[in-house]
């Protein structure tokens, strides 16, 4: 056995990815002490440079590049899936996705002797359907439950999870965790999606422009009840699984344990504000938060000079796209019964999570 647990997480700065950097290493984390290695392509931001964790910068999407720097890890007893590679279309993003891990599996799979269980975190879009599939295909109904038959459309979770079970069938002992969130509240301005960090900076532009802070959804999205998943939640899911023998070789949903309205967070954003804000108003015409914020990069540059903010990119930092599919839906509920009856009790306040992500974001001067 390896003397400690050594734990590898691909997408390090992501938003899981910083929330595992930050727990993992900690001395009272179950497990620990961990030893962690962290990969991602870009190089080590400052918010993230305070975590003792040993930096990799590799693309996994490349195999040579990814033999020639993971390979060496031979001490890795742990792999956290923290990440994923969009494209146009579904069969392509089966192709990228599975591509980066196999080639994670091929760097570490013949040299880290220790190797004995890896976390792979994929979402409600296993019972959704992928982006691609949104209102072509008819999905689960609400409160999604881990146990159900796959949907019939490609989609890169399914392919994740086939290669990670083919690889623990080869490998003796090697245990695997699948683990399912719903929509995440964490910090990250380098994620791909970050619905919070989105109201952050939209909060701020309208606190710049002096305009009040509308809801850019439909009344459904307003009114009805969400799940929310904290970040920090679902790296403390991911260690569970990873220790306790209820957690392994199964699939988990992974949300906060209660119910929110985001009618009931606006006030919450624009009080952080200090900006106006007005009640859903259903005679207001639609404007989507991307074609809110279309011509806002010059608006964005002028705030981070003004409040000294860290330098960033409005097309960088933000992931409009995303919060609109978010407003317009409906409400996705999940079952976290399978999670409790294995063992895992973790919950978040989902007011309190949303509020502390915030608190990041502004202590690491992303948003004013
Ligand atoms: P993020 O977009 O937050 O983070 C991705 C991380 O991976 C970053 O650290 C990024 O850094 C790194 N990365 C990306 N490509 C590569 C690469 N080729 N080589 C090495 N590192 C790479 O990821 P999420 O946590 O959002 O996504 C993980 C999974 O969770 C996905 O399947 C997603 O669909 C799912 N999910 C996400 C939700 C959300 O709200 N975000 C909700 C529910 C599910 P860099 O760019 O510098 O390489």
């Amino acid at each position: 056995k390896s003397p400690h647990n050594v734990g590898l997480i691909i997408g390090v700065t992501g938003i899981v990815g910083n929330s595992l950097a930050e727990i993992l290493p900690d001395s009272d984390t179950p497990g620990g002490p961990w030893k962690v290695y962290g990969v991602a392509r870009r190089p080590r931001p400052a918010w993230n440079a305070d975590h003792p964790v040993e930096y990799v910068q590799c693309d996994v999407s490349d195999s040579k590049e990814t033999q020639s720097k993971l390979s060496p890890l031979t001490d890795v007893t742990h792999i956290f899936w923290v990440t994923w590679a969009n494209r146009p279309t579904e069969a392509e993003c089966c192709e990228i996705n599975g591509t980066m891990l196999r080639n994670v599996l091929d760097a570490l799979l013949p040299n880290a002797p220790y190797l004995t269980h890896i976390c792979i975190q994929t979402g409600h879009k296993h019972y959704l359907g992928p982006f691609e599939a949104f209102r072509k295909i008819k999905f689960y109904e609400t409160p999604f439950i881990e146990d159900v038959p796959r949907l019939d459309f490609p989609n890169f979770y399914y392919t994740l999870e086939d290669m990670t079970l083919e690889a623990c069938k080869k490998k003796q002992g090697m245990t695997w965790s699948v683990h399912r969130p719903a929509l995440i509240f964490g910090f990250s301005p380098y994620s791909m999606m970050n619905v919070v960090d989105d109201l952050g900076i939209y909060a701020a532009i309208c606190k710049h422009e002096n305009v009040p802070l509308t809801f850019p959804g439909n009344k459904v999205a307003w009114n009805c009840y969400f799940v929310a998943s904290d970040a920090d939640l679902i790296a403390e899911q991911q260690i569970w699984s990873s220790i306790d023998p209820n957690g392994k070789n199964e699939a988990f949903n992974c949300s906060n344990g209660d119910l929110f309205k985001w009618k009931h967070l606006w006030k919450i954003l624009a009080d952080k504000f200090e900006v106006e804000y007005e009640e859903f108003d259903e005679n207001q015409e639609y404007v989507s938060l991307s074609d809110r914020m279309k011509d806002k990069g010059p608006v964005w540059d002028e705030i981070v000079k003004k409040n000294n903010l860290l330098p960033t990119k409005l097309e960088e930092v933000a992931s409009f796209w995303f919060a609109d599919l978010v407003f317009l839906g409906e409400c996705m509920l999940d079952s976290m019964n399978k999670s409790k009856e294995h063992g895992f009790l973790g919950f978040k306040n989902t007011q309190n999570s949303f509020i502390s992500v915030l608190d990041k974001m502004k202590a690491h001067k992303i948003v004013p």
